[in-house]
């Protein structure tokens, strides 16, 4: 776990950045600050009935020795936890504008509704007849979502982004056995996300990846030639990963149909899309959200999220149970869940989604409505654009524009130029007071530099974003050692990357 909390805790302070500065800041252990008998709470203990621990667990459950736990005060905790959050970088402390992830700021009234009782109280397992408020919500949520995308229905299961395209995945798998025809082939473009192939393979399929043109499109020849009665779908991104909207959307859906096979949409960034077009109207059979992205859910560090996954009419009898159901009657509405659908592909996850990201996207949707939903997206395009043209004088875009909500550069020049590469400067930038972009994806671009603002962000915050990114490339080209050396002003330096990766692999292989 060290390494996590090693690596997470980048922090960043300059004269620039709304960020206190205070480049000697070390935290130590809270185990460190404890003083035997200092106490943090106050128990009355008088009026409570002795309860002996062997009473509740057998003797062999029990610790023979007391548990070593720190001992220090409400203020010693309240003030460690603090400090260290100042040490770490989050969303309510400077921009952050990681390309394909949508990192936005995520209003504070959706914590408000998803911490009130009625919902953050819930358990699973009540009775409908005492969860009909949560049962509406999701079942308006899920309405809202299609109407969205322009799907026939949604579901709310899966977890996460990679979920719900395995859930998709696993739809189309099940759509095509129920038509006697055995495909085991997914066309994969090659600037997709990396869990699309892995989705992909997880649910048994050969992946075939469709060649980019030069205009960073799909490239229909290349994906006419790889269509043949092995296909079960094409997945794609649309804008794809470096900020280029498919303008061949329809002829792709059709050759796509003509063929037999389905059209997914991985629509984790939906942020260009909402109130414009939508993924159904364009010939998607189905498409997932990521409610953590699009829709402002903290995410990141592994934090809970949302994959809902919705799909046109060819694939409803499939749909995970249970399905949320609406009943009019004579007695008025109520909500229920049906596990009657006998072609189903079964449960994606236990009980019925992560409901407080549920609660979350709920709230932002209906804080928007319809006409703000559009302005975030004609927003998140205007602030992509902006910050572009402020960079393109030194900066390489490899791709045309005009991109849409991200664009996505190239640091060959400083690295031809000055041996500096796209990871120092990324490391860099948290000198600077920013969270490093996405870099290294999508693969098709060389030292990639991909940038996703946001609509969050106003002028004044891209504006001092885009001159550290100037101001980089200055430094690039008359002090190299400094950016190769970066970050300088962070509690942790440069880590041994070789030597992270490798106990970040311990780490997960635990
Ligand atoms: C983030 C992302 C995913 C994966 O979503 P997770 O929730 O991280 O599993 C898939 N595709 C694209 C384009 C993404 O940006």
């Amino acid at each position: 776990m060290s390494a996590f909390l090693y690596i997470e805790t980048h922090v960043s302070y300059n004269e620039k950045s709304p960020c206190v500065s205070n480049n000697t800041m070390r935290e130590k252990l809270i185990f460190d600050l404890s003083r035997s008998g200092r106490k943090g709470y106050t128990l009355s203990g008088d009026d409570l009935p002795e309860m002996p621990l062997d009473s509740i667990l057998p003797s062999r459950f029990l610790r023979q020795t007391p548990a070593e736990l720190p001992e220090v005060s409400e203020s010693e905790v309240v003030r460690h936890f603090v400090r260290l959050s100042n040490m770490n970088y989050h969303v309510d402390k400077n921009m952050y504008p990681l390309g394909s992830c949508t990192m936005k700021y995520n209003p504070k009234i959706n914590d408000y509704t998803c911490d009130l009782p009625g919902f953050s109280a819930l358990h699973p397992l009540q009775p409908s007849e005492t969860t009909q408020g949560a049962l509406q919500l999701m079942y308006e949520l899920a309405e809202m979502l299609r109407e969205i995308a322009g799907m026939a229905a949604v579901t709310l299961q899966p977890a996460a982004g990679a979920h719900g395209e395995l859930t998709g995945i696993l739809l189309i798998k099940k759509y095509h056995e129920s038509r006697g025809s055995k495909r085991s082939k997914l066309l994969v473009v090659d600037s997709a996300h990396g869990t699309n192939p892995a989705s992909a393979a997880l649910a048994g399929y050969q992946i075939i990846s469709v060649a980019g043109n030069s205009d960073g499109r799909t490239d229909l020849d290349d994906l006419r030639s790889k269509l043949d009665g092995d296909v079960a779908a094409l997945m794609l991104t649309n804008p794809n990963t470096i900020g280029l909207f498919e303008k061949d959307i329809l002829r792709i859906a059709k050759m796509v149909h003509d063929n037999g096979s389905l059209l997914y949409m991985d629509g984790a960034n939906m942020n260009a899309l909402l109130g414009i077009t939508r993924p159904g109207d364009m010939g998607f059979d189905v498409v997932h959200y990521n409610l953590h992205k699009t829709f402002s859910t903290p995410h990141g560090g592994g934090g809970p999220g949302s994959g809902p996954v919705g799909v046109s009419e060819k694939l409803l009898p499939y749909l995970p149970v249970p399905i949320i159901e609406k009943n009019e009657t004579a007695e008025g509405t109520t909500y229920s869940l049906s596990y009657d659908r006998p072609e189903s592909i079964g449960r994606m996850m236990n009980f019925y989604g992560n409901f407080a990201v549920l609660v979350r996207a709920y709230t932002y949707i209906r804080m928007l409505g319809p006409d703000g939903l559009r302005r975030v997206s004609e927003n998140a395009i205007i602030n992509a654009n902006y910050l572009l043209s402020r960079l393109l004088e030194r900066y390489d875009l490899p791709y045309p524009k005009p991109v849409l909500h991200e664009f996505c550069l190239s640091g060959d020049r400083q690295k031809k130029a000055h041996g500096v590469r796209t990871l120092d400067i990324a490391k860099r930038l948290l000198d600077y007071g920013f969270h490093a972009p996405t870099i290294y994806f999508p693969l098709i671009v060389s030292e990639a530099i991909m940038i996703e603002p946001t609509e969050t962000e106003s002028k004044e915050t891209l504006d001092v974003f885009a001159d550290a990114l100037l101001s980089i490339a200055d430094e690039a080209e008359t002090n190299p050692a400094l950016v190769l050396s970066a970050p300088v002003t962070t509690p942790v330096k440069r880590l041994d990357e070789a030597l992270a990766s490798r106990q970040l692999n311990i780490c997960c292989s635990l």
